[in-house]
C-alpha cells in the first residue's frame, strides 16, 4: 500500500475528481435535510434500510439493463484482487434494496415500505448538479400493486418539498404500460425512426434496435421535433394500464398536486413499467431533475425473487440543496449554548466536570482547549466565545472557583450582564442556558 501512495504523483493528495468533501458550514445543511427526511419518512411509516455500497456487478447489469448510460459507461467496477469477484460501487440503490428484500424474504409476511439515504457512484462528467460520488435519498414500496401507493410516494415527495420550503419544482408524469404494450409501441416507434434515420444522432442510431424507447428521452435539441412527432406509448395502453394511470391522477387531483403529462418521460433505467414520474426544475440548467421514480413490477422476479409489484423514487441530495440555495433558503448553523472560558489550566478539572453536568442536561457547550500556544489570554478567549455564536460564556476564573461558583455572562441578548452560579447545583441554572431559537 505504501508504494501506491507514493506513486500518487508525489504531489498534494486531493479528493478524487467529481467526489466532494462536505464540510462545515455546508454539512449543517445536510444534517438539517436529513433530519427533516427522517421525520417525514416516519410520518409516512417508511422504515430505514442500509445496504452495502459494493455489490456484485451482475446485480446492476441485470436490473438497470445492459443498454443504459449507467451500465454502458458510468459504473465503477473492479475485480476483487483477492478472489476475482466482479464488484461495483452502487450507482443507485433500488437494485440493492430489491436484492436485500429478496435475500431476507422480507415480503414473506406482507408488503414493505422502506427508505434509504447514502452515496452513489457514477463515472460522469462532473459539473454543477452532476458528480461522481453523489447522494440519494430514496423510498420504495414493495408488494403493493395499486395506484394508491404510487400516489402515496408522490405525496411523500411533495411533503418533503413542503417541509424544506422547496418551491419551483413541478411534477411530470407518464405511464410506460406493460411489456406487451411496450412491445407493440416499440415496433411502430422503430419503424417511424427508421423512416427518419437521417435525422438520428449517433446515440439514437446505436439505440434504435437495442433500446429505442430511450431515444425519446434525448437531450439533443436537434432531435426534439422528431421525437415529439413519434408514436406515443400512451396510445398503446390497454384498459387496465389506463385505469392504473387514471387512478393515480384522481388521487393527485383530490390532493391538489399539480402535474403535467410528459409522453417523452421514459426514465433511464430499464426496469420501469406503468407509472413513471420526475420532479423537475428550470433553475438548475440541464441537471433539472431533482427526484425521479416509478413502478418496477417485474424487477423482483428479474433478480430471482418471488414476483411482487413495487414502486419507488430517488432524489438527488446535491440538487435539492442547490435548488434550495438558489431560492435563498438559509439553514441556521449549529451553535453552542455556552462557551467555557478557562483562564488557567488548573481550573480544567472542575471546568470539564461542570461541562459534563451541563451536557448531561442537554446543554451544548464548547470547551476552550489549549493549542500549541497554550490557553491564550482572557481577551482572546472571549473573542473565541463570541465567534462561536454561543449566547453565554461560562468563566471558570480563580475567584469564582474559590467560592465554588462560575460566572455566567450573556454574549448576545443583554450582552455583558453577568451572574454567579453555584457549581454545587448545576441543575438549577442549566435550563437557563438552553433557550434556543
Ligand atoms: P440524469 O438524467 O440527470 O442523468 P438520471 O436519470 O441518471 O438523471 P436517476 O438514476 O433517476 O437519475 O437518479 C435519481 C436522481 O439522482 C436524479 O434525478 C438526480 O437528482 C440524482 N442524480 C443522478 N445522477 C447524479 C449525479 N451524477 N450527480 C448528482 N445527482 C445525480
Ligand atoms: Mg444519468
Amino acid at each position: 500500500m505504501v508504494e501506491k501512495v507514493s506513486a500518487a504523483k508525489a504531489g498534494k493528495l486531493t479528493a478524487v475528481k467529481g467526489m466532494n468533501d462536505i464540510l462545515p458550514p455546508e454539512s449543517a445543511r445536510w444534517e438539517w435535510l436529513e433530519a427533516l427526511v427522517r421525520e417525514q419518512m416516519a410520518r409516512f411509516s417508511y422504515l430505514n434500510v442500509r445496504t452495502p455500497i459494493v455489490e456484485n456487478t451482475a446485480l446492476f447489469v441485470r436490473s438497470i439493463g445492459e443498454v443504459t448510460d449507467i451500465v454502458e459507461k458510468e459504473m465503477y467496477s473492479f475485480e476483487d484482487r483477492l478472489n476475482g469477484e466482479q464488484l461495483t460501487l452502487r450507482p443507485e440503490n433500488t437494485a440493492s434494496v430489491v436484492r436485500a428484500v429478496t435475500e431476507h424474504s422480507m415480503l414473506y409476511d406482507g408488503p414493505r415500505r422502506l427508505w434509504y439515504m447514502g452515496p452513489m457512484f457514477r463515472h460522469e462528467r462532473p459539473q454543477r448538479g452532476r458528480y461522481r460520488q453523489f447522494h440519494q435519498i430514496g423510498a420504495e414500496a414493495l408488494g403493493f400493486a395499486g395506484p394508491d401507493v404510487d400516489a402515496e410516494l408522490i405525496l411523500l415527495a411533495a411533503s418533503l418539498w413542503k417541509a424544506m420550503g422547496l418551491t419551483d419544482v413541478r411534477l411530470e408524469l407518464n405511464s410506460l404500460g406493460q411489456p406487451t404494450e411496450r412491445a407493440a409501441h416499440r415496433a411502430q416507434l422503430v419503424a417511424y425512426l427508421e423512416q427518419h434515420a437521417d435525422q438520428l444522432d449517433e446515440d439514437a442510431r446505436r439505440r434504435l434496435h437495442s433500446n429505442p424507447l430511450r431515444i425519446l428521452d434525448t437531450k439533443n435539441p436537434a432531435m426534439l421535433s422528431l421525437v415529439e412527432r413519434a408514436p406515443r406509448l400512451m396510445d398503446f395502453l390497454g384498459t387496465s394500464s389506463l385505469a392504473h394511470f387514471e387512478g393515480l391522477k384522481a388521487i393527485l387531483d383530490a390532493n391538489g398536486v399539480a402535474y403535467t403529462i410528459n409522453p417523452r418521460l421514459v426514465r433511464g433505467l430499464d426496469y420501469y413499467n406503468l407509472t413513471v414520474f420526475e420532479f423537475v426544475t428550470d433553475r438548475l440548467g440541464s441537471q433539472g431533475t431533482v427526484c425521479a421514480g416509478g413502478r418496477y413490477d417485474d424487477l423482483i422476479a428479474q433478480i430471482g425473487g418471488k414476483p411482487a409489484p413495487a414502486v419507488g423514487w430517488a432524489l438527488g441530495v446535491e440538487r435539492v440543496l442547490e435548488l434550495l440555495r438558489e431560492q435563498g433558503a438559509t439553514v441556521p448553523p449549529p451553535v453552542p449554548d455556552a462557551y467555557a472560558v478557562v483562564p488557567d489550566a488548573s481550573a480544567m478539572p472542575v471546568a470539564l466536570k461542570t461541562l459534563q453536568q451541563l451536557r448531561d442536561r442537554g446543554v451544548r457547550v464548547q470547551m476552550h482547549a489549549a493549542t500549541a500556544d497554550g490557553l491564550g489570554s482572557m481577551k482572546s478567549q472571549f473573542k473565541k466565545a463570541d465567534a462561536s455564536g454561543a449566547r453565554h460564556a461560562l468563566v471558570f476564573g480563580a475567584d469564582e472557583l474559590a467560592q465554588g461558583a462560575v460566572t455566567l455572562k450573556a454574549l448576545r441578548d443583554g450582552a455583558g450582564e453577568q451572574t454567579r452560579q453555584s457549581l454545587a447545583d448545576v441543575a438549577t441554572w442549566a435550563a437557563d442556558l438552553q433557550s434556543r431559537a
